[in-house]
């Protein structure tokens, strides 16, 4: 069986920060399915506008106001393509360095990994899931467009 490039362990660290996780309209529609809501409510409640993009918000711990400690993210099904997307964003695919960096940063990236296998499974997933970023409202520069 061949060793997985990444499997997530749940560690949380991709979901800490502010500002980070834009929401597109696809992903607002889809977030808003899931959680069954419509898009004002999801906005006013969950979301903060950053330079003219929607975002989501973070709660006191410094984290993605949906990430909760022992359960990880808790709208799985609805999240945005960028969480999708993590760790083959196009810095990752392109850079060995970023890649070295995203190593020490999530503990799912197999630590042994080539950067030349990880960039093939990371397009061939990508395309599989249909992250690449055509959606030019989006704008999630960290989704590859090729
Ligand atoms: S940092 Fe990596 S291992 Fe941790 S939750 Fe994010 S994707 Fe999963
Ligand atoms: S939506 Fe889910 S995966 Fe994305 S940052 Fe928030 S908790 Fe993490």
């Amino acid at each position: 069986m061949i060793k997985p490039v990444f499997e997530c362990r749940m560690c949380g660290s991709c979901c800490e920060g502010k500002g980070g996780i834009i929401v597109s309209p696809k992903d607002l529609e889809r977030i808003c399915a899931f959680l069954q809501m419509d898009a004002a409510s999801f906005t006013e409640r969950y979301g903060v506008m950053h330079n003219g993009k929607l975002k989501i918000r973070t709660g006191d711990d410094g984290c993605c106001i949906f990430f909760a400690q022992g359960r990880g993210c808790t709208v799985h099904e609805g999240k945005p393509d960028i969480c999708r997307a993590w760790p083959f964003f196009r810095g990752n695919l392109v850079d060995p360095e970023s890649l070295h960096m995203a190593k020490e940063f999530c503990p799912g990236i197999a630590p042994d990994v080539s950067h030349a296998a990880f960039a093939a499974e990371g397009r061939r997933y990508l395309r599989e899931h249909d992250l690449c970023a055509h959606d030019a409202t989006c704008e999630a520069n960290a989704l590859i467009d090729k």
